[in-house]
């Protein structure tokens, strides 16, 4: 055994933002973590969400917070409460990068941007004892020889801790593939399949609509629907049109319901209310008015019927059921949406499913394999978007380092 802390073997497996965090942990307590990666560079799919604005947390009060973790919430309360919205932007800030709440109250570094927090993290790390061993690809294990995949051909290590940090599968040319479900399943540990997380619904539009609306925004609305439980879920905010059917925000903070309903039932209809704030009494009434020798769309256009929403009606509506000014607002409040199916893990944000918490322990080390720990998206959990994606991965890399810590030192190890 190392006697000075700098040389135990410690190996992360997974150059992601848990695997980093992992090992931002270990080499501020003096370690000097190996992160191996399959790609050529660190933080891909990290650089990715930064090319629509790095969310890296919430700001919304924490009892709220904790509960965006469905059934997983118990089990990642220690890794949240260590790794708090408070402390991730902390963390932001110690690297250099402040932090804002936007309007929506998600939490951005004020450039939105991660390609620069990404490079003052890794300089960082590699200034405090961090080495990174890119274009290793992970084969498996045996005993205590670790295989990897390298250009120069298949090489062998063995280690004194290891921390797995294999991502989920979505977006997989960014690295994490889910090749390790097999790997551990071989092992005998508990995996629950993975599945698509934050991801779209399959509409078939007419081809008319889908050429003029693909990529459009529906602003405004409310979605309705109940659950595969019967609960009733009803929400206001935004969706996006897309060629295959609907994807966005709206869409995301439910896509956990909505894939559990589509399961249970093969195909869900969700209901949008296109006017969320006029009744339909009220939406009647105006629709009533006379409209003299307007058209019918100019005559919707002056009540604020137009473009996307207008177009919508006219998707399910024959154009005498148009003039009948009660099915309008009647189907203008409660418009149906079949889902037919969701898209695949391949174009999801994120992954459900992974590696169960039962094989766990309370410091995230495999109870079946001491000294080898797991973290991040490959865990059996699952968010929308919001920021709650990278806090969690982030204070489950900070729970498991501290953990190796605890265990090495109780080991007497120091
Ligand atoms: C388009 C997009 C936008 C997003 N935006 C946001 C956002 O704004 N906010 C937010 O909170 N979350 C966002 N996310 C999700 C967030 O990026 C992920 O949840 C997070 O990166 C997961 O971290 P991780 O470290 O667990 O896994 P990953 O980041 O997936 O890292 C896993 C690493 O393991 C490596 N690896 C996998 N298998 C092997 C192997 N066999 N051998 C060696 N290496 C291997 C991979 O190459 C990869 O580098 C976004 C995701 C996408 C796709």
């Amino acid at each position: 055994m190392p006697t000075d802390i700098a040389s135990f073997k410690i190996a992360i497996i997974g150059a992601g933002p848990a695997g980093l965090m992992a090992a931002q942990v270990l080499s501020n307590a003096g370690y000097a973590p190996m992160v191996f990666d399959a790609k050529p560079s660190a933080g891909r799919k990290f650089l990715q969400a930064g090319r629509g604005g790095l969310n890296l947390t919430h700001s919304e009060d924490f009892s709220i917070f904790s509960r965006r973790y469905f059934e997983a919430q118990t089990f990642l309360k220690p890794a949240l409460e260590n790794f708090t919205p408070t402390d991730i932007r902390l963390w932001a800030e110690e690297l250099g990068f402040e932090t804002f709440v936007g309007s929506s109250g998600k939490v951005y570094p004020l450039d939105k941007k991660a390609a620069p927090l990404l490079r003052t993290w890794l300089q960082q790390l590699k200034a405090k004892n961090t080495t990174f061993k890119m274009k290793h690809h992970w084969l498996g294990f045996s005993k205590d020889i670790w295989q990897f995949q390298t250009p120069n051909g298949e090489e062998s290590y063995s280690f004194n801790a290891v921390i797995l940090a294999l991502g989920g599968a979505s977006w997989p040319h960014l690295g994490s593939t889910g090749s390790w479900t097999k790997i551990l399943e071989n092992k005998g540990l508990h995996i629950a399949p993975l599945k698509p997380a934050n991801m779209g619904f399959t509409i078939t539009w007419s081809t008319l609509f889908k050429e003029k609306f693909s990529g459009t925004p529906l602003k405004n609305v409310a979605l309705s629907f109940t659950d595969a439980k019967g609960n009733y879920h009803s929400k206001l905010g935004e969706l996006l049109v897309s060629a295959y059917g609907v994807e966005g925000s709206l869409i995301y903070t439910h896509s956990k319901l909505l894939r559990e309903k589509v399961e249970q039932e093969s195909f869900t209809t969700i209901y949008l209310d296109l006017f969320p704030h006029r009744s339909e009494s009220k939406l009647e009434q105006q629709l009533s008015l006379p409209r003299g020798k307007k058209s019918l769309s100019a005559f919707w256009k002056r009540l604020g019927l137009s473009g996307i929403k207008a177009s919508l009606l006219r998707e399910i509506l024959g154009t005498e059921a148009l003039k009948d000014s009660a099915l309008v607002a009647k189907t203008l409040k409660k418009f149906p949406l079949v889902l037919e199916s969701y898209r695949p893990i391949e174009d999801a944000i994120s992954t459900a499913g992974g590696l169960k918490f039962n094989n766990l322990n309370e410091n995230l080390m495999l109870k079946n394999f001491p000294m080898v720990f797991c973290v991040g998206e490959m865990l059996d959990w699952e968010a929308p978007t919001g920021g709650y994606l990278l806090t969690a991965v982030m204070g489950q890399g900070k729970q498991a380092a501290e953990g190796l810590i605890k265990v090495l030192q109780s080991k007497g190890k120091r």
